[in-house]
């Protein structure tokens, strides 16, 4: 951001961050909004194991965060297109280390309702694994796009992406383990990110945002299973979208404070909110102090116990739309997935496989919800000519009909800029293409050519 002094902040909320921090944190803290932001990323552990960029250091409250001592160009980066990380600022993967200090069951369901672009998510989706199910909720339809190719990406194919309003839930009463409610926020805590959200800050849209978080809040309750946990966070400071917005929590009487212990030196400010004979405790992360963006964190769980959910219960699957398909009805390069484990769906021509454990709540879910993607898109057939989907290319999936093309830097970049790019002596038909072991999409080989399969959408726009 351009170089401002303090009084260049609208006045109303240097009068707020002098009433939340002490006298002597105020310049170091409006100091630190002029310093660049620290970059960090979050590796993709089914598809990586350390981060391959150079210089990291861990961060101490999430396995598998790092900080880049730079911000590489991740556009060039062929491994950044393979799904093997997330760019995550430090602060938001705070949620890791709330996920692990929860007592959640072996078996879980959680729902992301203020999901895009999907940080959070694909925290959650690895943190769930084949042992649970995700349900990334993002309402507005632009960025609803940019959250389900993040999740194409990832690949654990154990999410749904809907696109609602945290209203349509309410057929889901008490069907969650775990709510994330990421609020939609005036932003503070991405000043120095974003210098336009400096513009947009009024003590108006504070208030608008706050009511805005207590209508989320207000479907969310209720969605929460007994014994389960809601999240509260934002990227903001004020007291508006925060406390009083835990306070408001609190009175619904059916949640309780969960007190996450940290550790000192992460400079985390951790407090403890009293409210009638209730307490909570609230996490807030200033640049100043901890090498991230500003967030606010708060942990609740519902009143009561109910039994686990089971995710292992069968029954056919009915819906008006999409099908459900047997093995022997796919292409057949496809029909070595063995039903026992995936299930396998049809919309119209495309073909759709999710684990059969979550086949239930996706019923359920198909018939509320306006689903934007599930499971892992495995292709299409269109006339009577089978196509693979770029998600099962990223995907965990087993590939074992396919033939790999593993390419180098320079032509991976090709691939990925969908241009068209010629070789000698590659097999004919579908190929796999692989750089540094990682899958990045589908060419196929014609003989004479070969046609490029990536997503014209996802494609890399520069020269
Ligand atoms: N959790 C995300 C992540 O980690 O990448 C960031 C979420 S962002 C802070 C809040 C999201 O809420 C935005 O994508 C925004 O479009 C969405 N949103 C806006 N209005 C909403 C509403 N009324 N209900 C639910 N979500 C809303």
């Amino acid at each position: 951001m351009t170089e401002r002094t303090i009084s260049e902040f609208p006045r109303e909320f240097i009068r707020q961050m002098g009433e939340l921090l002490p006298e002597a944190e105020i310049p170091p803290f409006f100091e630190s909004l002029k310093e660049s932001v620290p970059t960090s990323i979050r590796i993709n552990p089914s598809k990586i194991r350390q981060p391959h960029l150079p210089q990291h250091l861990p961060i101490p409250w999430a396995k598998n965060a790092f900080w880049l001592k730079e911000r590489p160009n991740f556009t060039t980066d062929p491994i950044f297109h393979s799904g093997a990380y997330y760019v995550q600022e430090a602060s938001s993967t705070f949620l890791q280390h709330v996920l692990e200090n929860l007592s959640l069951p072996e078996e879980n369901i959680f729902l992301d309702l203020c999901a895009a672009p999907g940080g959070k998510s694909t925290l959650l989706s690895t943190y769930l694994g084949n042992k649970g199910l995700l349900i990334a909720n993002e309402v507005i339809n632009s960025r609803n796009q940019v959250l389900k190719e993040n999740i194409i990406k990832w690949g654990l194919g154990n999410t749904i992406v809907t696109q609602n309003d945290p209203s349509h839930f309410s057929g889901l009463k008490e069907s969650f383990d775990l709510v994330l409610v990421d609020a939609p926020c005036s932003g503070e805590g991405m000043f120095r990110k974003d210098p336009d959200a400096i513009n947009e800050w009024s003590e108006e849209n504070v208030q608008l945002c706050a009511s805005r978080q207590r209508r989320i809040l207000d479907a969310a309750v209720e969605l929460v299973r007994p014994g389960g946990y809601l999240i509260y966070s934002t990227c903001t400071f004020n007291a508006s979208e925060n406390e009083y917005n835990v306070n408001y929590l609190l009175d619904h009487d059916r949640f309780n404070g969960v007190n996450i212990p940290i550790v000192k030196e992460w400079n985390i400010n951790k407090s403890m909110v009293e409210y009638g004979n209730k307490v909570s405790y609230t996490y807030r992360f200033f640049p100043h102090k901890v090498n991230g963006e500003g967030l606010f964190m708060a942990v609740f769980q519902k009143i009561g116990e109910a039994a686990p959910v089971n995710l292992s219960q069968k029954r056919n699957f009915r819906h008006p739309h999409i099908k459900q398909v047997l093995p022997r009805q796919l292409p057949s390069p496809l029909r070595f997935i063995e039903e026992a484990e995936i299930r396998l769906f049809q919309i119209g021509e495309t073909f759709f496989g999710l684990p059969s454990s979550f086949v239930p709540e996706f019923e359920k879910a198909a018939n509320l919800l306006n689903i934007r993607y599930f499971g892992i898109e495995l292709g299409e057939v269109i006339r009577d000519k089978w196509i693979p989907a770029h998600a099962y290319a990223l995907s965990l999936l087993p590939k074992e009909n396919f033939k790999y093309l593993r390419l180098d830097y320079d032509s991976s970049l090709t691939y990925l800029k969908k241009k068209p790019f010629s070789l000698e002596k590659a097999p004919k038909g579908w190929l796999l293409i692989n750089y540094q072991g990682l899958n990045l999409g589908w060419c196929k080989n014609l003989g004479n050519r070969i046609n490029n399969y990536y997503p014209k959408t996802w494609r890399i726009r520069m020269e």
